[in-house]
């Protein structure tokens, strides 16, 4: 059985997908104007790792991971840079797609783009007109009214009261009360506009997501999901236009991923903390980056903080190979899990506990210790096969170990200078077969001698 915990209660629940067999999942995707940073990308890699999890106990997934392509930063940086919008978006879309690709992360069911569903979006504001919670200001904006939505503040737990107290009225404010946000922004000359019912006009971020939602979807889905920050405004606005719209629960489950910090504080693009992914990626091993950068992201439990540095990074590199070293000398037998195997009971009971991935990981690390005991394929098949339930341990050993172009291996002729060693070895020449293990062992690869004369090497 399924737990996770759940925002809207605070606690952990059993699972209940509304469809026997099928989740149906939104979380919210990037807005695109730039590369995505690896602190969205934790929250993407949660996402995928729930997604995976459900499609290995049998589910049937539907994941929808939306795309931002209209929105105030968009707007100012295709100004900033005097492109068309569409050239930025477009650009920045594919990169997302090719980022997310190294990354390992499935490409989600649906990926809908907010300019593709203008027309949901105006028919949902037309509804929540019509039923009284939106109205129309004198400049052209369409406001929603938070005070007419009973349940306003149930998921961020915040008082609707103390959220006034905090408020400012703007003396230039078309809105009726300072709670209620923006469901339509009437035209301006630099922004891109589309024609309505209520005058030329963009949508507001938070009706993208109600209606591509719904679009997609459907009106109640099994869970909804985005990262912590997300909770307040924009996930409470999109259970308040949908629910007041459909007259029917949004979402049952909201999950949502606790932030990746670098020195103790939330990676933001707007704090200018950021690396991004691709920028990570691109300092390590082609080969290994994507499953050491999931390793790293997914090691710690999706619901607690953490911190981005180098070294933690090459601490996840390290794992790893040490993960791969053990499967380099056994080959591993069926990939098919054996469910009542001690170590992927385990592992199953600590992802069905709220995805406990500390968890699955230590066992993770015990079934490797049995793999190097006991050189058993059977094993090795279970370890390689437990760690693709989370994308994890996917690459053949050799190549991982190995590594792809980098530097030390590019300038270097690694088969020929293996030879060229053994060769002088056999002539008793051990100055320049020494010489040759160091000057490999500088350029970080450990030589390994096999009976029979065979030398297999790897990476540090
Ligand atoms: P954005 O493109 O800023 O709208 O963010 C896309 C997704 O990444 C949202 O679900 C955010 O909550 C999430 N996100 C942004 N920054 C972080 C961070 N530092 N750690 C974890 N998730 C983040
Ligand atoms: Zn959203």
């Amino acid at each position: 059985m399924q737990i996770i915990y759940n925002t809207l209660t605070r606690q952990k629940e059993a699972f209940t997908p509304i469809e026997p067999g099928k989740v149906s999942l939104y979380a919210c995707g990037p807005t695109v104007y730039d590369y995505f940073h690896i602190g969205n990308a934790r929250t993407f890699t949660v996402f995928d790792m729930v997604t995976r999890w459900f499609t290995t106990t049998g589910y049937d997934v539907n994941y929808v991971r939306n795309i931002t392509d209209v929105d105030d930063k968009i707007i100012e940086r295709a100004n900033e840079n005097t492109e068309p919008i569409e050239f930025l978006t477009q650009r920045m879309t594919a990169a997302m797609f090719e980022d997310a690709d190294r990354l390992k992360l499935l490409r989600p069911n649906h990926s809908p783009r907010a300019t593709h569903h203008i027309e949901h979006m105006l028919a949902m504001i037309k509804t929540l007109e019509d039923k009284g919670y939106a109205y129309r200001s004198a400049n052209g904006d369409v406001y929603y009214s938070v005070r007419q939505f009973e349940g306003y503040g149930k998921l961020s737990k915040k008082n609707i009261d103390d959220l006034q107290a905090g408020e400012r009225v703007a003396i230039d404010s078309h809105k009726r009360d300072p709670l209620d946000f923006a469901l339509w922004k009437a035209a301006k000359p630099t922004e891109p506009a589309w024609q309505s019912i209520f005058g030329g006009g963009r949508p507001g971020w938070h009706i993208e997501c109600s209606a591509m939602c719904k679009a997609v979807l459907g009106e109640t889905i099994d869970i909804h999901g985005g990262g912590w920050d997300l909770q307040f405004p924009h996930h409470e606005n999109e259970i308040a236009q949908s629910e007041a719209a459909n007259g029917k629960p949004f979402a049952n489950v909201w999950m949502h991923a606790a932030f990746l910090n670098f020195d103790s504080e939330k990676m933001s693009k707007s704090l200018g903390n950021f690396f991004t992914l691709r920028e990570v990626l691109n300092k390590l091993d082609p080969v290994q980056g994507g499953e050491t950068v999931r390793f790293f992201l997914m090691r710690a439990h999706y619901r607690s903080e953490i911190n981005y540095n180098w070294e933690t990074l090459e601490d996840a590199r390290q794992s790893l190979l040490g993960f791969y070293v053990a499967l380099k000398d056994v080959a591993p037998a069926d990939l098919k899990i054996d469910w009542t195997n001690g170590y992927a009971k385990r592992f199953r009971e600590a992802m069905e506990d709220d995805f406990n991935t500390p968890i699955a990981f230590a066992t993770l690390h015990d079934l490797r210790g049995e793999v190097n005991r006991s050189k058993s394929p059977e094993m090795a098949g279970l370890l390689r096969a437990l760690g693709g339930t989370i994308g994890l341990l996917q690459e053949t050993p050799e190549a991982f170990l190995q590594g792809g172009s980098s530097p030390g291996k590019d300038s270097l002729d690694v088969d020929a200078l293996i030879v060229a060693r053994n060769a002088a070895k056999k002539a008793k020449d051990f100055a320049r077969s020494d010489a040759i293990r160091n000057q490999l062992d500088e350029a970080g690869i450990v030589l390994e001698d096999k009976p029979g004369g065979v030398t297999e090497w790897r990476r540090k």
